[in-house]
């Protein structure tokens, strides 16, 4: 099957790119520093209303949400060109990709009303509370209880890794409403004020740069949160962590097949380099076949990604999506390693473009910061679970 743009994408394209050449803020802004994923300084939301406001932060919507009703193919060339040139279009990636989304097809009108517009133009900074130190891949076990007094409901338990909790000024918190139930059937998701009485965040550093916060522990003592706050129906809460983000799966994997064509350019780069051994590194052997199998691995990802969204886009189902974030993760994660093993100590002080939408750093702080790929969204063992079940069809 082979997946071509027609007349009409390539014009979207054309206007698109030349959209971003007159407006995308310069490549020193988007590459300076970030403090969390819900810390949205005033040229951060100036981009993003400026995106929203011509139609480009979420062109697959409607008008009304500052969308222009795009194709499928239409928004796979925005991401093609996005990624390309790194260039986010939001600092609060949770917010734009789960919470918007989330709120417009579960929310009330009301919540809808209240929370959609303000959270794309980055008016609103959210944080998202699942994980708890009970319950991370085991979601469903999760713990923090949520019980129903008069019009309010109180929640008392803790949260952890919740990225941006600090800055952010709401979030959706899954919450235990029925104990009772089995563990998929009795949980809910408040969107609580972050400036509500009883919480408290505590945020740490992350394991490759100690003055980088973006994980905190959230604590929810008595908090108090409006019934009416409560996103979806009382129980239903699993329904949305499974989202309704179809459209934009079928393109993530664009994400990491840039990041590993980035990371085997920089790899290849090194080949001029004279190596620990004092010879160049390039006239290793060893060297060069280890740089063509990862650069064989990169088209074979785009190729794969391809794939799977010509079926997507003729309605089919496809496994590829799977496979993709396990493979796309773990190969730049594994190309980062290797070219930092062919360095040895000089990978702690030379610097790499940031792969994907990192900031620059070493070989040796980017090959730490490689892990984050491969744990949310599920992990690499779980992807490995749900490929050998779902798709595989091994037994449970
Ligand atoms: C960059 C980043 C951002 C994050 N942001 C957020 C956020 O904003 N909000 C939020 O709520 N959470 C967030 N998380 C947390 C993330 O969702 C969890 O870390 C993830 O779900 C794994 O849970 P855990 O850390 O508790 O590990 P566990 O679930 O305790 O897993 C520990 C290890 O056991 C393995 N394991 C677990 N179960 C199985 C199994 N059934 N079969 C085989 N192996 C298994 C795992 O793969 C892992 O290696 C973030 C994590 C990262 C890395």
């Amino acid at each position: 099957m082979r997946l071509r743009y027609d007349e009409a994408d390539e014009e979207f394209r054309s206007e698109l790119i030349d959209w971003l050449e007159h407006n995308s803020p310069s490549r020193e802004l988007l590459d300076s520093d970030k403090l969390s994923s819900a810390w949205l300084p005033d040229w951060v939301r100036a981009w993003q209303q400026t995106l929203f406001d011509s139609g480009w932060l979420v062109p697959g919507w409607s008008p009304e949400f500052g969308g222009r009703n795009a194709t499928a193919a239409q928004q796979m060339i925005y991401f093609e060109e996005l990624s390309h040139r790194r260039i986010p279009r939001t600092w609060n990636p949770q917010a734009l990709g789960i919470v918007a989304p989330s709120i417009r097809d579960y929310g009330t009108a009301e919540q809808v009303q209240r929370f959609v517009v303000p959270t794309l133009r980055a008016e609103i900074a959210w944080c998202i509370g699942m994980s708890e130190p009970g319950a991370g891949s085991d979601l469903a076990s999760l713990s923090t209880k949520a019980v129903l007094d008069g019009d309010e409901f109180v929640i008392n338990g803790q949260k952890v890794w919740t990225s941006g909790a600090h800055h952010a000024d709401w979030c959706i918190c899954y919450v235990r409403t029925d104990p009772t139930a089995p563990k998929h059937k009795g949980i809910s998701a408040l969107l609580v004020d972050m400036k509500s009485e009883g919480i408290q965040c505590r945020p740490f550093p992350e394991l490759s740069e100690p003055d980088f916060f973006d994980f905190n522990e959230v604590f929810f003592t008595n908090v108090r949160v409006p019934a009416k706050n409560m996103l979806g129906e009382l129980n239903q809460g699993w329904h949305l962590t499974q989202g309704s983000l179809a459209h934009e799966r079928a393109m993530l994997w664009i994400d990491y097949a840039y990041s590993l064509q980035r990371a085997v350019q920089g790899f290849v780069d090194l080949g001029s380099r004279i190596g620990p051994s004092g010879t160049r590194l390039g006239d290793d052997a060893k060297f060069r076949d280890t740089v063509a199998s990862f650069q064989i691995d990169s088209l074979a990802i785009s190729a794969m990604g391809y794939r799977g969204f010509s079926k997507f886009m003729v309605g089919r189902s496809s496994p590829e999506h799977s496979l993709l974030k396990l493979f796309g993760s773990e190969r730049v994660q594994q190309c980062i390693l290797a070219a930092t093993e062919f360095l040895g100590p000089d990978a702690i002080d030379l610097g790499i473009e940031g792969p994907r939408m990192w900031r620059d750093g070493s070989w040796l702080i980017q090959y730490l910061r490689s892990f984050g790929a491969t744990i949310p969204g599920g992990t690499s063992e779980i992807q490995r679970n749900i490929i050998a079940e779902r798709v595989l069809g091994l037994p449970r």
